[in-house]
């Protein structure tokens, strides 16, 4: 998995995640909120594998996807 694909699963999983906590909130169901809960974490956990620059490995800024490298400054793509 490249640093790209980390990105959007975090992106996916975040939004995803949070909405199906909602239902299992508004539901009252609890596994399902669990379930929400377990999707936000992976999605989080995974960038810390493989969010990082493909050239010096270093962990990138999670806000937005960046075009270079804020470390060593090499385009990403
Ligand atoms: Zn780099």
């Amino acid at each position: 998995m490249n640093y790209k694909t980390s990105y959007w699963l975090m992106r996916i999983l975040g939004v995803g995640g949070i909405l199906v906590m909602l239902i299992g909130g508004l539901t009252n169901q609890t596994i399902v909120g669990g379930i929400g809960v377990v999707c936000v974490l992976a999605g989080t956990i995974q960038t810390s594998f493989f969010f990082h620059c493909p050239h010096c490995k270093r962990d990138l800024p999670k806000r937005t996807l960046p075009k270079t490298c804020p470390y060593c400054k090499k385009p990403l793509d």
